[in-house]
C-alpha cells in the first residue's frame, strides 16, 4: 500500500475542514482528488506530505507514519503545492540544483528530470520568462528530483490554457507510470482524462471512492440531442430503450437509454426518418454525469 489514509481529521479552531477521512491508494495507481473548493483538498495534501498535523487519525506513505516521521516520509513524497510557489528571479536550472542540494540530489539526476519534464531547451531561461504551463513543468521537476515513489499535486492544472492543459495532464500521465499520484481538482473531465480512479470529497468528508472503469461498467448513457425545431414529449417515448428524459432547452433533450449499444445512431436514424435535423449530438456516461453533478451542486 502505497498511501493509507485512516479516520483523519482536520480542526481549524472550531471548523472542521476533514471528518473522518480515510482511503487508500495501491502502488502506481493515479488517483483523482476531486471535490469543490474549500472541500478540504488541500488540507488533506497537507497532511499527507506532514506539513501540518491532524487533529486526530493515521497517515503512513509507504510504510512510513506521516505524523511520527514527516521528514523520512517525505523522502518518499514528491510535493507540487497549489499555487506552485517558485523562485521566479531564479535560472530553472539554477533553481532545480537549489532544490536538488535540499535532498542532496547529483546533477545527473537533475539533468534527467529537466528531460523528463521537457524542459531541456528552457533550462537557461529565467522562471519568470516562462509561460505558465512551463513554470508548473519546472514545479513537477522540483516535485519528483529526489525520486519519490508517491506524487501529490494540488490542482496542477488550474490556470493553464487549454493547450497547456493536454500537455501537462500528459505529463502527469507519463510520471504516473512508475509512480503513485493523487492530484486534486474540481474538474470532472480531468479525473476522466488522466485517472485510474476517483475520490470525491466534499465538506471534509469522502462521497465516493471509486475506480474508473467500475464507473464506467454500467448500461445506462444519455444522449443529449439538439434538433432543428421543439419537438413533443410523445415523440421522444417513441424511442426505443428509453429510461427517462429531460427537455433542457427549447430543442435540446437530456434522454437516457438503458443499452449496450451506443445509442447515437439509432437517436439520428429515428430523427432522419421522422423529418427533424440534428444541430448537436452529445453522449455521456450516466456515473460520470451523476458524480459530475455530485461536484457542482452545493
Ligand atoms: P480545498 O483545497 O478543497 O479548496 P481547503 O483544504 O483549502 O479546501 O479548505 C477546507 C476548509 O478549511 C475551508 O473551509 C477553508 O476555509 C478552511 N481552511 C483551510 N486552511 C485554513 C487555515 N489555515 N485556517 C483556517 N481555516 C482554513
Amino acid at each position: 500500500m502505497s498511501i493509507k489514509v485512516t479516520s483523519v481529521s482536520k480542526l481549524y479552531n472550531q471548523q472542521k475542514a476533514l471528518n473522518e477521512v480515510s482511503f487508500s491508494a495501491d502502488k502506481g495507481e493515479i488517483i483523482g482528488f476531486l471535490g469543490p473548493n474549500g472541500a478540504g483538498k488541500s488540507t488533506m495534501m497537507k497532511i499527507l506530505t506532514g506539513f501540518i498535523k491532524p487533529s486526530s487519525g493515521a497517515v503512513f506513505v509507504d510504510e512510513i507514519d506521516v505524523i511520527q516521521n514527516p521528514l523520512e516520509a517525505q523522502q518518499t513524497i514528491g510535493y507540487l503545492p497549489e499555487h506552485n510557489p517558485l523562485y521566479k528571479d531564479m535560472y530553472v536550472r539554477e533553481y532545480l540544483q537549489f532544490q536538488g542540494s535540499i535532498f542532496k540530489v547529483d546533477k545527473s539526476q537533475i539533468e534527467n528530470c529537466i528531460e523528463k519534464v521537457g524542459l531541456t531547451i528552457e533550462a537557461h531561461k529565467k522562471i519568470n520568462q516562462l509561460s505558465k504551463g512551463y513554470q508548473q513543468r519546472v514545479g513537477l521537476a522540483a516535485a519528483i528530483l529526489h525520486n519519490p515513489s508517491v506524487l501529490i499535486l494540488d490542482e496542477p492544472t488550474t490556470g493553464l490554457d487549454p493547450n497547456q492543459l493536454v500537455e501537462i495532464r500528459e505529463l502527469i500521465k507519463e510520471l504516473g507510470k512508475d509512480k503513485t499520484v493523487l492530484f486534486s481538482t474540481h474538474i470532472m473531465q480531468e479525473v476522466e482524462a488522466v485517472c485510474d480512479r476517483v475520490i470525491i470529497i466534499k465538506k471534509g468528508e469522502v462521497l465516493v471512492d471509486k475506480k474508473l472503469t467500475e464507473l464506467k461498467e454500467n448500461n445506462q448513457q444519455i444522449i443529449e440531442v439538439t434538433f432543428d425545431y421543439k419537438i413533443e414529449e410523445q415523440f421522444i417515448n417513441r424511442l426505443p430503450n428509453v429510461v427517462s428524459y429531460k427537455n433542457n432547452y427549447d430543442n435540446t433533450w437530456y434522454i437516457t437509454f438503458e443499452s449496450d449499444e451506443d445509442m447515437r445512431s439509432t437517436v439520428f436514424d429515428f430523427s432522419q426518418e421522422n423529418g427533424l435535423k440534428i444541430l448537436g449530438l452529445n453522449t455521456h456516461n450516466k456515473n460520470l454525469e451523476t458524480l459530475f453533478r455530485e461536484v457542482t451542486t452545493s
